[in-house]
């Protein structure tokens, strides 16, 4: 892993992909100790989703289903603070185990209003799971139920996390550098 460059910013190596798999076939692990008798549903967050839910499910040994939505908050490397509905989940999750999966987890204020909006579809049970955690930018008292790897308040991309649309199909993670 080599010291890269996005649109003018300079990003070092941080998390390399056997790390990142290692971790999340605990997730899966862990997930499916607890539902193995249920058939839970998925629920990714576009865009930075798609990696770790493409390789969750190759680890997931279980029956699932699994379902998308789509929500903004970040531009550049700033979040807005205003989270926006861009594509609602396209199927009915009402009674059902759902397990919001995460890129990554900041300030909060995207899983905040995920949770309001399952809960609002009447799920049975909601759970979180967050590849990444930035636990000193969090700021919300809703607890993340499930954690892959803990990371610094630094930006990060690769593995599906972009920098304005860019750097999703590295498949290591790497560090903004200061
Ligand atoms: P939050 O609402 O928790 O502040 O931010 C959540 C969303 O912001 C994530 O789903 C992700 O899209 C984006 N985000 C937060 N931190 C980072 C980061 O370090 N790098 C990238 N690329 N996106 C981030």
């Amino acid at each position: 892993m080599k010291e890269i460059e996005i649109h003018g910013k300079r990003f070092i190596p941080y998390i390399a992909f056997e790390e990142i798999e290692h971790a999340i076939i605990d997730m899966a692990n862990k997930i499916y100790d607890e539902y193995k008798d249920e058939v839970p549903v998925f629920v990714g967050v576009l865009n930075g989703v798609v990696m770790f839910m493409s390789d969750f499910l190759k680890h997931y040994p279980g029956e699932c289903e699994i379902s998308f939505l789509k929500l903004s908050s970040y531009e550049g490397t700033e979040t807005t603070g205003k989270v926006k509905i861009q594509m609602d989940i396209p199927i009915s999750v009402e009674g059902r185990h759902v397990i919001i999966l995460e890129d990554i987890v900041d300030t909060g204020n995207t899983l905040v209003e995920l949770h309001k909006i399952l809960t609002e579809k009447k799920v049975k049970s909601l759970k979180i799971a967050t590849l990444l955690f930035k636990p000193d930018a969090y700021k919300k008292d809703l607890v993340v139920d499930l954690v892959g790897l803990s990371i610094p308040d630094k930006f990060v991309v690769g593995y599906g996390l972009d920098f304005d649309g860019f750097g999703r199909n590295l498949p290591d993670i790497y560090q903004i550098k200061s």
